[in-house]
């Protein structure tokens, strides 16, 4: 279902054959250890970078490999097939890299993104607050402007890479007394005085992936950090959405194919009264239904990404992918878990961290009812 799509080529195809290699060889190994340690070593994302993995679109003038928008598709299936997505390579490439080489100065790209392509640099996103996810107008984290530099104050949350990241792209009101017309996205590097890491964040699943909250006391940023325009950054990040959310959708179908795939092998080895699970009707069909659902969605999936190569793809129609494919997973991994019994359960089989690592998708990046709420504006 993933190879010998018509929207690929065959660079695109060989592409996939280093990157399922990638991460059969430097991530599948330990992502055990990773999930106890609740991060990524640094060494990896470096190892990710020398591999072509992260940025790929980046242009060579910012020391990327000039790719198209289906290498980083290639990029997000592969990571979903994995079987474990937390190792965020997605938060940094399809997000923060993508504000950057979208909104970015050429001064900010030369600065930024050569180390975000080798993994020098993490990014993160932090728009997300105590208080406001869904809602994200009601942020109340501030940048004052003060001379030359923006002085930032408040507070985020649930922030992916918190712990690893260099490279923060923060969302803050520039003017609070416009609400959504006066946010901007600012840059803060890790190593900035008054930005402090909260503690790391304990996660029933996507473990390998760090998560925290962040802190800002009255964080002092020249004016240059300033991504994009001032005042427009909400709009900026709804300009930006859509392919961030297809990107969600990609990894979720490659999760899904994932949880198919091992579960079809294990019925087949797995003996019950005396025969292959597999020969149960009940099975066969569960399969069935599940085959169904995963070919339309592929179907569904490709119109979209050929519709984002086109630039054409609507808030909406990312909205449809994003909602579909996200509760597609949960649902997989249910049913499939299901067909694993009780060896399902055990944290040592990978159904079970699938089934665990699934459950986010249908919340971060715009919540299902977000979706939906998003779809029903267009009837
Ligand atoms: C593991 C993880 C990683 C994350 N990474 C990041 C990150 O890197 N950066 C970042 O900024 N954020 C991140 N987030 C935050 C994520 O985007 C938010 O959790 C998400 O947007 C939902 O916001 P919330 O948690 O405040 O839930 P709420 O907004 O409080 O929503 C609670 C419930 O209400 C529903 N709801 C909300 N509004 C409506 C409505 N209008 N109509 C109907 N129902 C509604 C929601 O769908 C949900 O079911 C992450 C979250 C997790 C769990």
């Amino acid at each position: 279902m993933m190879e010998g799509r018509p929207i690929y080529k065959e660079e695109h195809e060989l592409f996939r054959q280093s990157v399922r290699r990638f991460f059969a060889d430097n991530v599948m190994p330990y992502i055990a250890e990773w999930e106890e340690e609740g991060i990524t070593p640094r060494e990896v994302w470096r190892k990710a970078g020398a591999a072509g993995l992260l940025c790929p679109t980046v242009s060579p003038d910012y020391g990327g490999a000039g790719g198209d928008f289906l290498h980083l598709c290639v990029i997000d299936e592969e990571l979903g097939y994995t079987g474990q997505a937390s190792f965020t390579i997605q938060t940094h490439t399809d997000i923060v890299a993508a504000y950057v080489e979208a909104l970015g100065t050429a001064a900010q790209k030369r600065r930024w993104l050569p180390k975000m392509v080798s993994g020098e640099m993490i990014g993160a996103v932090a728009m997300t607050e105590p208080h406001a996810g869904s809602d994200l107008k009601a942020i109340r984290t501030t940048a004052r402007r003060d001379g030359d530099e923006y002085v930032i104050s408040g507070s985020k949350t649930f922030i992916t890479n918190g712990i690893n990241a260099d490279l923060i792209i923060v969302v803050a009101k520039t003017a609070p007394e416009l609400g959504s017309k006066g946010v901007s996205l600012i840059v803060v590097e890790g190593d900035t005085p008054g930005f402090r890491r909260g503690k790391r964040l304990k996660k029933m699943g996507m473990k390998a992936s760090d998560t925290a909250e962040l802190f800002f006391d009255e964080v002092r940023v020249p004016v240059e950090n300033l991504l994009g325009q001032e005042n427009l950054g909400f709009r900026q990040v709804m300009h930006e959405i859509p392919k961030e959310r297809l990107s969600i959708a990609t990894v979720a179908m490659g999760a899904s194919q994932k949880a198919f795939d091992i579960t079809v092998a294990y019925v087949k080895e797995r003996k019950v009264f005396g025969k292959s699970l597999m020969e149960f009707q009940n099975t066969q069909f569960k399969l069935a239904e599940l085959k169904a659902q995963l070919t339309v969605a592929w179907a569904h999936l490709d119109q979209c990404i050929a519709r984002q190569v086109e630039h054409r793809l609507t808030g909406d129609e990312a909205a449809i992918a994003k909602l579909f494919n996200t509760e597609l997973q949960c649902r997989m991994v249910d049913e499939c878990l299901q067909l694993h019994g009780g060896w399902g359960y055990m944290a040592e089989m990978p159904i079970s961290r699938m089934y665990t690592d699934a459950r986010v998708r249908r919340i971060a990046g715009g919540s299902s009812e977000i979706m939906k709420m998003l779809i029903a504006r267009t009837l």
